[in-house]
């Protein structure tokens, strides 16, 4: 792919070149792709002048203000290792960001500073703070004093793009794994890994050239300009690298939603008319009811993509049926990925409703036994995967990085199967696996039954210890408003599809919406309580 970008300043320059179009909306703000990169290059030269040298940290810990995607770059093209922090940790997780990394300079919103500003003498590494959309105070800077405040971008300097030597392979980023199975881990990716994301949206046309084998042709500029709905936190992979990368590469726009809520959500894409909206299953789901409702104009949307974690079969019949002029996309990916590994879209998805697509063309993807040996199409094993996009190795953890990356292969942890034509189906993974007195049981298979309950709206499957079967299958799930369900009844429904072994013993009814994580992952050690 002769124009395809090989570091994430190539993706910035290409950004750049769209101008005078608009790429942030925050509020009633908005940047140009202009004023973006002049504040991103003034961020840059101040980052230098400040004393930031190639492979220092540089976190960000913010929500999702446009002054996030303006400190990632700047740290880019400081040189730095952009280094995302989750903005729900609390202080306590905060302290693993900033020891961890090590961060030299932390770029902040008001909200993570009053989080650490007690506990920053226990950060030794970290020189300076700029907050945003706040004035300087002890300790501090003020991001607006080196940008200006937003959307005024515009009225600063040009820049020049700091002239550094940066190589593809040069690491870029430092983002956390969620912490879903243990303490989250620092995944140091590349510049080119980064890269990657331009093919990650969900209309990249250089995936089907790839695939085939053709030269990707440079995108026609008159062409109606994206308009994406960002509703997913920039500090994990698929907000940045599957959203802001490749809308900045190819000019789209930006709608950014400091947090997720669906009426604000609504009212966004009829106010800007997004063509794309979604990021995580739940949300997802949550737009359906928004569709249903019918109060608000959605016809602009043509894309409701999503991924990340699970998504039942169940949530691409629905989106079909209710709102069938948006094509639904989907796809699996890790922190250790850069974000999208696989893709799956419009007719190919909807005929496979369980997959989660074939890897991106860049990339391969094996099943393999608990020897270690690769399985025929079909057959369930642990998902290994390769490609540009895989990360280099976790920060400061040679142990876990010795046991997850294998001669060029990531083992991810996840269990699935690929059929003979490529496409990944995601079973489980390998941790949330039941083995109920010898029966294999994989939570996904359960739960994507229960969605199929028009009651159920949410559902979750964990183990529950059993003195001599070693677990058992137990559900929480919540059930819709104005609708009715039983615990007898939603386990006579399973019984009906599935074998009984796989069935819940027991089946917990909420009235609200599972605890989740900003990835939109089920929070199931929590649930695991419940039982
Ligand atoms: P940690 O590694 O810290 O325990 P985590 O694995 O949840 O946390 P992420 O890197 O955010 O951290 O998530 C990657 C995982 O998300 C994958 O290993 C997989 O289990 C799950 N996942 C991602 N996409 C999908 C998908 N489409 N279907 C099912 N699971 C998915
Ligand atoms: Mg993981």
């Amino acid at each position: 792919w002769a124009n395809a970008p090989g570091t994430l300043r190539d993706v910035f320059l290409a950004g750049r070149a769209h101008g005078d179009r608009t790429f942030l909306v925050y509020e009633d703000d908005r940047a140009s792709f202009e004023a973006f990169s002049r504040a991103t290059l003034a961020l840059a030269d101040d980052l230098i002048r400040g004393g930031v040298e190639p492979g220092d940290r540089v976190a960000i810990a913010m929500r999702n203000l446009p002054e996030w995607p303006v400190a990632f770059f700047a740290a880019i093209l400081a040189g730095a290792v952009a280094t995302p922090l989750n903005a729900w940790w609390t202080g306590p997780e905060l302290d693993h960001g900033f020891t961890d990394s090590g961060a030299r300079v932390a770029i902040v919103d008001e909200e993570r500073w009053a989080r650490i500003a007690e506990r920053r003498a226990g950060y030794p590494a970290l020189q300076r703070v700029l907050v945003a959309r706040a004035p300087a105070g002890p300790g501090t800077e003020s991001l607006a004093d080196v940008i200006g405040a937003v959307p005024d971008w515009s009225g600063l300097p040009e820049g020049r793009v700091p002239d550094l030597a940066i190589d593809p392979e040069d690491a870029a980023t430092l983002f956390y794994t969620s912490g879903t199975t243990g303490r989250s881990k620092g995944a140091v990716g590349t510049h080119r890994g980064g890269a990657c994301g331009v093919m990650a949206h969900p209309f990249s046309a250089a995936r089907a050239f790839l695939r085939r084998g053709e030269a990707v042709p440079v995108p026609d500029p008159s062409a109606p300009q994206r308009v994406a709905l960002l509703s997913i936190p920039l500090f994990h992979v698929t907000g940045c690298f599957a959203t802001l990368v490749p809308n900045l590469f190819r000019g789209g726009r930006l709608v950014m939603m400091r947090r997720w809520e669906l009426t604000r959500a609504l009212a966004l894409i009829e106010r800007e008319r997004c063509t794309s909206a979604g990021g995580v299953p739940t949300i997802a789901f949550q737009l359906l009811d928004g569709m249903v409702a019918g109060t608000h104009d959605l016809s602009s949307l043509e894309t409701i993509s999503y991924g990340g974690a699970p998504a039942p079969a169940e949530l691409v019949r629905r989106l079909r049926a209710t709102f069938p002029r948006a094509q639904p996309a989907t796809g699996w990916g890790m922190t250790e990925t850069a974000g999208t590994f696989t893709h799956h879209q419009a007719e190919d998805y909807v005929h496979r409703p369980d997959s989660c697509g074939p890897p991106l063309p860049v990339c391969e993807a094996k099943v393999v036994d608990p020897e270690e040996n690769a399985l025929p199409p079909g057959e369930v094993g642990e998902l290994w995967v390769k490609g540009p996009n895989v990360v280099a190795g976790y920060w400061n953890r040679p142990d876990a990085s010795a046991e997850v990356f294998r001669g060029g292969w990531l083992r991810t942890g996840d269990l699935a199967r690929i059929d003979s034509e490529g496409f990944v189906t995601i079973v489980d993974r390998a941790k949330d696996m039941l083995i109920r007195g010898g029966e294999n049981i994989y939570c996904g298979e359960v739960e994507s039954v229960l969605y199929e309950h028009p009651a159920v709206v949410d559902a979750a499957v964990v183990g529950i210890p059993h003195p001599t079967l070693g677990e058992e299958p137990g559900a929480v799930v919540a059930i819709a408003r104005g609708q009715e369900a039983t615990e007898e009844g939603l386990r006579a429904f399973v019984a009906e599809r599935l074998a009984a072994f796989k069935v819940p013993v027991r089946i917990l009814l909420h009235d609200e919406i599972l605890p989740r994580n900003p990835n939109g992952k089920i929070l199931k050690s929590e649930l695991k309580r419940l039982f």
